[in-house]
């Protein structure tokens, strides 16, 4: 795995990595889907997967001087399947999480040597100023 560094966020690269810990799988949750209380408009409300917490829409169209009144609609909201691995290069010098989503959760396993493609992204780390490197994986082969 060649060096990944600042300058290659939000670019696609593509590397090959020995998966050393996987997580468990999850469901996230991509997009929330409210009903206003006062005039009945449906509210989409896409979701960032990287953030701990939930969005919720805070105005309606109906009245934007006051603060939205909603009620989620939990059967219309849309969830994605999603694991973190962790890999690393064949010396150990870079290690990085990946994020797998869909038909690629179950695509490699611990101890796996994988060629994975992604982009890659900078999440916030506990604070606003330290990120994590993460790669968006949106191809796997297991070499
Ligand atoms: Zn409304």
């Amino acid at each position: 795995m060649k060096n990944i560094r600042h300058v290659d966020i939000g670019k696609e690269i593509s590397i090959d990595v020995k998966v050393s810990n996987s997580k468990q799988k999850f469901l996230r949750l991509t997009l929330l889907t409210f009903e206003c209380a006062r005039c009945k408009n449906i509210v989409y409300v896409p979701q960032d997967i990287y953030k701990k917490k939930v969005v919720k829409p805070f105005y309606c169209v109906c009245d934007e001087k006051k603060k939205g009144v909603f009620r989620l609609l939990e059967n219309e909201s849309e969830f994605v399947d999603f694991r973190e691995i962790f890999v690393y290069n064949e010396n150990k010098e870079n290690s990085i999480k990946v994020v797998l989503q869909n038909n690629l959760v179950n695509s490699v396993e611990k101890g796996d040597y994988a060629n994975i493609t992604g982009v890659l992204k900078a999440v916030p780390h506990n604070s606003h100023t330290v990120f994590d490197y993460v790669l968006e994986a949106s191809m796997v082969r297991k070499i």
